[in-house]
């Protein structure tokens, strides 16, 4: 790490201690009416925090054991999107329930024929008078089932070039026409479903951005991580590390296995090497620099590595790790468990892990394109004629 954070009397750490002493126990919608939510954001919505104005309020809040509403979809990705290209009414209606998680949002963006190409989407929205007639089925939809709203892209001219004619929709969750289908997954848990619209009639005012226009928005918020120092558990950010896995073997006694010890070293490795590259991406953000490649190589590595702890933890169990009560020393299991069978879903979600090799060889190698979006064609076959 090339920085220091600033130290106790730095003014802004003093301010957030004076709003803490004054909001010890701070609700959703306080922490969002601070600004404390999504610092970086704009005021009013977040405090224009530079990166190490960030970090100091993360540290403030840690320290004083203060958790954020949790709106992941929201606040991660519609937020910056109408930030970006909403209208100020839609700034204003949607931003603040968003940051208090007084309001939860969901992302219609993959259908069954649309996952990695995601410009291959069939959904129709056909305008008519004020509003938009939508029809078509998206699928791996997390948190429809409790959202109020979803970011919506659909096709609004089918003859268009596929990555053109797309645009981008706020869409309430509650409109007739819409209906949620859960799916269950391997973990026992619910947390995605099938949503299919059947005339669903979405007011034009909820267009975001111009018509046909929304592809281009659907990768604003690709740019809009926030800078963090904590790296996190392996689940994609939540759960346990691969430190906390360590500490557990090493609490129970260490493992004789020496096949088990060197999976434990080399998860180990693996942790400390991507808390490096963290460290890097916030040493670039706070002197200013762009982004650079390291988001995109921390993924690919990240979403393995966390499949790699998983599929330790459940061997260290042995046996007992048929239970899904024991945990990988034989302890109680919270967590380690559904982990396990949670981990295939990390080299999917957010861009296969295939995809996520194609951005590094593309972006960061300089080869060529894995796809030609002009010609319609993949590399091979535009070299082919
Ligand atoms: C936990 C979880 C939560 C999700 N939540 C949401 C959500 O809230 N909203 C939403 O819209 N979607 C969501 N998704 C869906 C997710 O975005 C898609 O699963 C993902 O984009 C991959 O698409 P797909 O499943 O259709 O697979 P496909 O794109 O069909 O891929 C199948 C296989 O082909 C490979 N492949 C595809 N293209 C290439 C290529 N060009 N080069 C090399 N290999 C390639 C892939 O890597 C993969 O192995 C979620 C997924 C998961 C796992």
């Amino acid at each position: 790490m090339d920085f220091e954070l600033p130290g106790e009397d730095d003014p802004r750490r003093l301010e957030v201690r004076r709003w803490l002493a004054e909001h010890p126990r701070p609700s959703g919608p306080q922490l969002a009416e601070a600004g404390f939510v999504a610092p970086h954001w704009p005021r009013p919505w977040g405090v224009d925090a530079d990166p190490v104005h960030q970090l100091i309020i993360d540290d403030e809040l840690r320290r004083a054991d203060v958790r954020r509403p949790v709106n992941p979809i929201g606040i991660g990705w519609a937020g910056p999107t109408i930030l970006a290209a909403g209208s100020e009414a839609q700034k204003e209606r949607y931003l603040g329930p968003m940051l208090s998680g007084q309001e939860v949002w969901c992302q219609l963006f993959s259908e069954p024929g649309a996952g990695s190409d995601l410009a291959n989407l069939a959904t129709r929205a056909v305008r008519d008078g004020e509003v938009y007639v939508v029809n078509g089925q998206k699928i791996w939809t997390s948190f429809a089932h409790v959202a109020r709203f979803g970011i919506l892209i659909a096709r609004t001219d089918a003859d268009a070039p596929k990555h053109q004619g797309v645009s981008y929709f706020i869409c309430p969750m509650d409109l007739p026409g819409i209906e949620v289908r859960r799916i269950i997954e391997m973990t026992g848990a619910h947390l995605f479903n099938e949503v299919f619209f059947d005339d669903v009639r979405i007011p034009a005012e909820n267009l975001v951005g111009e018509e046909n226009r929304g592809w281009a928005l659907a990768k604003v918020t690709l740019a809009n991580e926030r800078v963090s120092l904590s790296s996190g558990g392996v689940l994609w950010g939540d759960g346990p590390t691969a430190f906390d896995l360590v500490d557990l073997v090493r609490g129970a006694g260490g493992v004789a296995d020496p096949l088990l010890r060197q999976r434990l070293a080399r998860v180990y490795i693996e942790a400390e090497i991507l808390r490096l590259i963290r460290l890097r991406t916030v040493t670039a953000a706070v002197r200013g620099h762009p982004p650079g490649p390291e988001a995109s190589v921390r993924k690919a590595l990240a979403d393995e590595h966390g499949q790699h702890v998983m599929g330790l933890a459940k061997d260290l169990a042995g046996t007992a790790g048929m239970l899904t009560t024991a945990g990988p020393m034989g302890e109680p299991d919270g967590v380690w468990n559904y982990g396990f069978l949670f981990s295939p879903a990390l080299t999917v979600g957010g861009g296969t892990a295939e995809v996520q090799r194609n951005i590094v060889a593309e972006r960061v190698l300089g080869l060529p394109h894995d796809f030609d979006v002009e010609a319609g064609k993949t590399w091979a076959e535009a070299r082919r004629g």
